[in-house]
């Protein structure tokens, strides 16, 4: 019988998370509950030489203390995920925006570059209101975590690539491609029951939570993760054990199911318990044999896994452990999309996990203006690979989601970038270029379209394995992706 004493308590407070994990209905079961001893004991077996005592001596980057408002935070507070939950930098459709503004203004120049070679400016008043102003017609509401929001180059944040993934400028935005989509993927017609997606045949997506440490502006799940804004009243995705019992119970009965994507949402803000339990509840199914847990927090937040005082990392070892213990595989599905998200905090938390024997996958995303090149593209497969010694999985083509218009590349720059790097790469780091196919068709190679009109910008697919929920509509079916629109002109001059 477990002490009260073990069990890992939830402090999120005060927030959306506060009420989505908080609220009584999702009270895991007691017999369920996987003790923190458990975590920690599997932890010290996992990995029994720490990489380095923590925190580390002499000589590290505090880099954080070029925010203004942090300049005073010690290495010990950073590191701490209670700390980074209470300073994250947010903003939603009720929040009052003062907050917002006043740190925007201590971490923003008098001016800011409004091109690349600076010959034009911005007054930081204007810049504010640019933010404000794409706040107010984006699809997502503003969350960021302090790792990363002090890994953006403040002196000129409108060219700098973590700025423009995660804070949006109404400047920057373009009218939506007509064929764009919230739900573009249209996840919900392949659902049979709530938080989970059977698209392929061995493959089931469960979506245990909705809400992230760090809102993308390109969410491909805009149409539920995070908080309402202006423009998108989200569809409900609360979790609750009775929803997760429903999604375990179609696995079960499902039995050509083998591998679960446990997504979101970000798994990192599922509490320890929630993690071991799921990853605890997946292993017993006995058809399940390999899933991945997806999560950006090694990019946005990988102190969490450094801080002493959280369990998150030690549940994931725990369950990584139990997965081979029991002829099973799981894995950690990542997030990282530029080089310049990669702190040696980073460098740490993989490592953490790397040496407990965790395999770790990435899964970067092309966006317009922020990676779009084989250079970038280059440096950020090498520094995945070799210094943090995980897996470049995928670069995907940006969905056609709603109010990304302006981060989508064209197809052909993701085709260019593969066929630059190939080659120059050793084979088995290089990513999968891919599209994930608009209404549900499921991943492609980028290159292996039917046709691709350079002119008109329409490409056409195939999915031959793809059956989805739908009773056979999908056997045969053409799926197109559309290049992006042309920038309209009023807008052109600002990106610079
Ligand atoms: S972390 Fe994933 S689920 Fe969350 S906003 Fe980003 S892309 Fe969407």
């Amino acid at each position: 019988m477990m002490r009260r004493v073990d069990r890992i308590q939830h402090s999120l407070s005060g927030s959306l998370v506060a009420r989505q994990l908080g609220s009584r209905a999702f009270m895991l079961p007691r017999s369920s509950i996987v003790s923190r001893a458990q975590y920690s004991q599997a932890a010290a077996v996992a990995a029994p030489v720490p990489a380095e005592p923590f925190p580390p001596s002499n000589g590290l980057d505090e880099f954080w203390r070029k925010v203004p408002m942090w300049k005073d935070v010690s290495m010990e507070d950073f590191i701490s995920w209670d700390w980074s939950k209470k300073n994250v930098v947010e903003h939603h459709r009720r929040s009052a925006p003062e907050k917002l503004k006043g740190i925007l203004t201590s971490v923003i120049p008098d001016h800011v570059p409004l091109n690349r070679t600076a010959s034009l400016l911005q007054s930081r008043e204007e810049f504010i209101k640019d933010i404000f102003g794409g706040i107010e017609v984006s699809s997502m509401s503003l969350r960021i975590m302090p790792h990363v929001f002090s890994r953006i180059n403040w002196q000129d944040p409108r060219h700098d690539p973590i700025f423009r993934q995660f804070i949006p400028l109404n400047s920057l935005m373009q009218p939506d491609h007509p064929k764009s989509e919230l739900d573009s993927l249209h996840e919900n017609d392949d659902s049979p029951v709530s938080n989970l997606v059977h698209r392929y045949p061995d493959k089931a997506l469960f979506l245990p939570i909705s809400v992230c440490p760090t809102y993308c502006l390109y969410c491909t799940r805009s149409y539920a993760v995070g908080a309402d804004t202006s423009e998108v009243t989200k569809q409900q995705m609360k979790p609750t054990l009775k929803k997760w019992e429903a999604a375990f119970r179609y696995i079960e009965a499902t039995p050509q199911i083998t591998d679960i994507v446990v997504s979101g949402g970000d798994a990192y803000y599922l509490s320890p318990e929630q993690l071991a339990y799921i990853g605890e509840r997946l292993i017993k199914i006995p058809n399940v044999k390999k899933f991945r847990i997806a999560s950006k927090g090694l990019g946005v937040a990988p102190n969490r896994i450094l801080d002493p005082n959280d369990q998150w990392s030690d549940a994931l070892l725990w369950v990584h452990r139990l997965a081979l213990k029991e002829g099973k595989r799981a894995a950690l599905h990542t997030h990282i999309n530029h080089p310049s998200e990669i702190s040696w905090m980073t460098e740490q938390a993989c490592r953490k996990l790397i040496e407990g024997g965790m395999t770790i996958r990435n899964q970067s995303v092309l966006l317009n203006g922020i990676n779009d090149s084989a250079e970038t593209i280059s440096k950020l497969i090498r520094s995945l690979a070799e210094d943090l010694r995980i897996n470049p999985y995928y670069v995907y083509q940006c969905d056609m989601v709603e109010k990304v218009e302006h981060l989508r590349t064209p197809l052909q720059s993701i085709i260019d970038i593969e066929a630059q790097l190939r080659g120059s790469i050793a084979g088995f780091d290089m990513p999968q270029f891919i599209v994930d196919l608009p209404q549900g068709g499921g991943k492609r190679l980028a290159g292996s379209y039917l046709s691709y009109d350079r002119n008109t910008g329409v490409s056409r697919f195939t999915a031959p394995a793809i059956s989805g929920n739908d009773n056979g509509t999908k056997v045969n079916k053409v799926y197109e992706y559309y290049d992006p629109l042309p920038p309209t002109t009023a807008k052109m001059g600002h990106s610079g």
